[in-house]
């Protein structure tokens, strides 16, 4: 059955390929153009952000009929804007940008605006995205540049519409999306975490494959960039947390000399739900392993909980739960429309029985490692449709920590001692699991 996967490898090599030429001209550039030679000078220019423009402020204005955003940025960038369906947002990308928006903002809307995000899409790549009550057109969009002290003004003025309207005029906004792209010099999108062992590039491929015996282990930290995950009261964010414990259990599992260890994020970066799939299986993992922590409305559910794919969910939170999760592409404004279909279906259909078998096996086994450990959620192995775990041949398995929403889980989870307690059991596991 396995020969069935290679077509759908080799097209994501495709798409990976062409990176190579890119990632190649970025380095001489950055030699060329002096960061090499005069890193005193580059750090003190950042240090300005000069290179890095700051967002400091932004607001809403207008009615349900036709509503304006507005942010003020410290210089005048190139940018992007177009919409997204299901649901309704529009989408504006710019170039990195440090956003220094006063807290809470973009949490309410006002006339066709729910309400707003923003963050880091990809590296050297920043996204707004904006939830709208309805279809909308963009009517106009324009920069204001800064003057008399004021800061520049980045400009988008919506109108509302309807469905046909919409689906008719996307096509060109995709196409004014692509061109605003090129004209505004905003990086494509890299769709290859950090990490990659690309064939032909990098060094330690041949090395890699006569280790074989080593097994790959994939962690992949949820959330990241613009998608902060759950929030604690305070402000606590999971993909701070899940990000820490990540790099531990990695540490700990190197340290053993018996795994490769890949993560599908190394730092703040957003990536979308079914790259981290991609990733794992470009990379050939042996086990994927995917860290979350949760909040609940129910401020006593605690402990820690594994979850394997199943596309009837266990249980009524489970299946709220994958939802949540699953949202993560939509928070970050990933436009699902456009993606390959076929594999979907192929992803779907194809979770082979062996997989399965072998995923609940470990997820079983964290469980009762994890017993003695720390407090375990009263039904602790549970099933439903991650997108994440449809790696139809890497076992897969998602942890959620705990409940940030939980007082006693909080503490845990903010606790570096906690982390490696946690992790090091995980690590344990592992091993249990590659020997049996
Ligand atoms: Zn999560």
């Amino acid at each position: 059955m396995k020969s069935n996967f290679i077509n759908i490898k080799s097209c994501f090599a495709e798409v990976i390929r062409p990176l190579v030429g890119v990632q190649r001209f970025l380095l001489i550039f950055l030699i060329v153009s002096g960061w090499v030679f005069t890193p005193a000078d580059a750090i003190a220019k950042l240090k300005e952000d000069q290179i890095v423009p700051q967002a400091t402020n932004a607001r809403l204005g207008g009615d349900k009929r036709r509503t304006r955003f507005v942010v003020d940025i410290s210089g005048s960038i190139g940018y992007a804007v177009y919409v997204l369906p299901d649901p309704y947002r529009v989408i504006i990308d710019l170039p990195e940008v440090n956003f220094q928006l006063p807290s809470g903002q973009g949490s309410s809307g006002r006339g066709l605006v729910t309400g707003y995000r923003f963050g880091l899409f990809s590296p050297g790549r920043s996204r707004i995205v904006i939830d709208t009550s309805a279809p909308v057109l963009i009517q106009k969009s324009f920069v204001i540049p800064a003057r008399n002290q004021k800061p520049a003004r980045l400009v988008v003025d919506i109108v509302k519409t309807d469905k046909k309207t919409f689906q008719k005029n996307r096509k060109s906004q995709l196409q004014a999306q692509s061109n605003a792209e090129k004209l505004a010099g905003i990086p494509i999108p890299v769709p290859k975490p950090r990490g990659t062992i690309i064939p032909g590039f990098n060094k330690k491929t041949d090395r890699a494959s006569k280790k074989r015996a080593k097994k790959t282990i994939i962690i992949d930290p949820g959330h990241g960039g613009i998608d902060s995950g759950a929030v604690d009261p305070r402000g606590v964010q999971e993909k701070r947390i899940v990000l820490s414990v990540a790099r531990i259990l990695k540490k700990i599992l190197l340290k053993t000399g018996r795994y490769h260890v890949l993560m599908t994020r190394e730092d703040d970066t957003f990536i979308p739900l079914r790259k981290r799939v991609e990733f794992a299986r470009k990379n050939d993992g042996d086990l994927f392993i995917s860290i979350h922590a949760d909040t609940v409305n129910r401020s006593y559910v605690r402990g820690t909980t594994l979850y394997t794919l199943s596309e009837k969910a266990s249980d009524v939170e489970a299946a709220a739960l994958a939802q949540k999760e699953n949202r993560s592409d939509i928070i970050a404004g990933v436009d699902l429309g456009r993606q390959n279909d076929v594999v979907t279906d192929i992803l779907i259909d194809l979770v082979l029985r062996e997989t399965k078998n072998h995923s609940i096996f470990f997820a079983q086994t964290v469980v009762k490692g994890l017993k003695g450990v720390t407090k375990i959620n009263n039904k602790p192995h549970r099933f439903a449709g991650f997108a994440v775990l449809k790696a139809p041949d890497i076992p897969s398995v998602l942890i959620e920590l705990g409940f940030l929403s939980n007082g006693q889980d909080a503490r845990l989870l903010k606790s570096q001692n906690w982390r490696r307690k946690v992790s090091r059991s995980v690590a344990k596991s592992i091993d249990k699991y590659f020997r049996s």
